[in-house]
């Protein structure tokens, strides 16, 4: 790692934002205030996600009135991960910063990113303290999760990272390369890799509106990350069947034995409906399991785009001038 130059570093702020009117005025002009204490180069994307509120008037009222602030406007609601992906797009900065736009990211940490970033690390990535207000239920998922996807894995996805992070140009340029459909974000800023830091943070609470993800989006896209990050599901499957094989081989001898040895003919009625509904149920399973991934890959050979955007307005940052 090298320590990188004292000139500050023009910087990107992206935020997607699903029916949050209520807190971007607000918000923004914080942001700003934030941004251009650290740098006199900033521009804040915001990624209008389909929203059904009037996040849109809202924001282009105020890019007239703020040449810093770009709105990127997608032609309907393609959910967080892929309005993340076209705020990556759109961003022109050296450094980039992602994060939520209902005030949860305190800006407060943004100096201590940019410290690190000085130092040389290329990403430095907010992990929260607590996750009170989860269910335990919820809480317990998420544990399993990680421990799921994790196991044995070369790339390790940090536990309680979010999207509230900090990266230099070449990791949002690596991340830009990945063409997957099924996003899982916190799963690919893992796998580019670069050096990284962990910073604590405590969430703020909402400042209007409601989150969009309960336990149910949470379920969906955890399957989206363990499906995309990991084959452990099919290996359990050949490892079940791998022991049921070898334990109906036992029982056969264990019955052939049985017969010779001491002439009991075993009656096998219950054995047999309780071996056959058992046999069947896993691969019923197991078929539901390889389709769950046939469909994921048809999503990926379909080759659509990750979103489409509509419009674009505001100023922003100048576009670069070489190719990066
Ligand atoms: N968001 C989005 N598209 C969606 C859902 C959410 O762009 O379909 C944005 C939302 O506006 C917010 C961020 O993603 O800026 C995080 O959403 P939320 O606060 O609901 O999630 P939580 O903080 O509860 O995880
Ligand atoms: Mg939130």
């Amino acid at each position: 790692m090298h320590q990188r130059a004292d000139t500050p570093p023009s910087i990107s702020c992206v935020m997607p934002a699903y029916n949050e009117a209520a807190s971007l005025p607000e918000l923004i002009a914080r942001t700003l205030q934030a941004l251009r204490a650290l740098s006199p180069r900033v521009e804040l994307v915001v990624v209008n996600d389909g929203s059904r509120d009037d996040t849109e008037a809202v924001l282009r009222g105020l890019c007239a009135g703020e040449p810093a602030l770009r709105l990127v406007q997608l032609s309907r609601n393609f959910g967080k991960e892929a309005a993340l992906s076209a705020g990556l797009a759109a961003a022109r900065g050296e450094v980039v910063v992602l994060m939520d736009a209902d005030g949860q990211h305190p800006l407060s940490l943004l100096p201590e990113m940019l410290r690190h970033w000085r130092e040389g690390v290329d990403v430095v990535y907010a992990v929260r303290r607590t996750r009170d207000d989860q269910s335990a239920l919820h809480r317990r998922l998420v544990a399993g999760f990680y421990g799921v996807v994790n196991w044995g894995g070369r790339v390790r996805i940090p536990r309680n990272a979010g999207d509230f992070r900090l990266m230099d140009r070449r990791v949002v340029q690596a991340l830009l390369r990945l063409p997957e459909r099924h996003r899982f974000m916190k799963g690919l800023y893992a796998w580019v890799g670069f050096p990284s830091v962990a910073l604590d943070y405590e969430p703020l609470p909402r400042q209007a509106g409601e989150s969009h993800f309960g336990l149910r989006g949470a379920l969906s896209l955890g399957t989206t990350g363990l499906f995309a990050f990991t084959a452990v599901p099919l290996r359990l499957l050949g490892l079940v069947g791998g022991v049921l094989s070898l334990s109906s081989i036992g029982y056969g001898l264990w019955v052939i034995g049985e017969y010779f040895l001491r002439g009991i003919n075993v009656p096998g009625y219950a054995t047999l409906v309780v071996g056959m509904m058992f046999l069947s149920g896993v691969q019923l399973m197991s078929i539901g399991l390889l389709s769950e991934y046939v469909a994921r890959i048809y999503d990926e050979v379909k080759q659509r785009p990750l979103y489409i955007v509509a419009d674009e307005a505001g100023a922003g940052l100048p576009p670069p001038t070489r190719e990066q």
